[in-house]
């Protein structure tokens, strides 16, 4: 993917990681990277609607699994944990 795909990402993004919805600003430790949401692999392409801004816990998930589409399971978790809290 091109740097300018990556800014737009980022824009998007608005600091957070789109799994978790982290702010990056809070973690400076946590690097961010741009990732594919469908793998390249498995056909996923270079489009902004393909790539998320991910922390690298959730870039970890991603990166264990078989392929295939991350953001619901992960959002699910994390929206899990929420409500476990309160
Ligand atoms: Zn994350």
């Amino acid at each position: 993917m091109d740097e300018r795909t990556k800014v737009l990402v980022r824009a998007r993004a608005e600091g957070r990681c789109e799994y978790c919805q982290i702010l990056q600003s809070l973690y400076p430790d946590f690097v961010f990277h741009v990732e594919h949401v469908v793998a390249r692999q498995h056909g996923g392409v270079d489009l902004p609607s393909n790539l998320a801004l991910a922390c690298h816990l959730c870039n970890g998930v991603i990166a264990l699994q078989p392929g295939g589409n991350m953001r619901y399971f992960v959002s699910s978790v994390f929206k899990y944990a929420k409500s476990e809290a309160n």
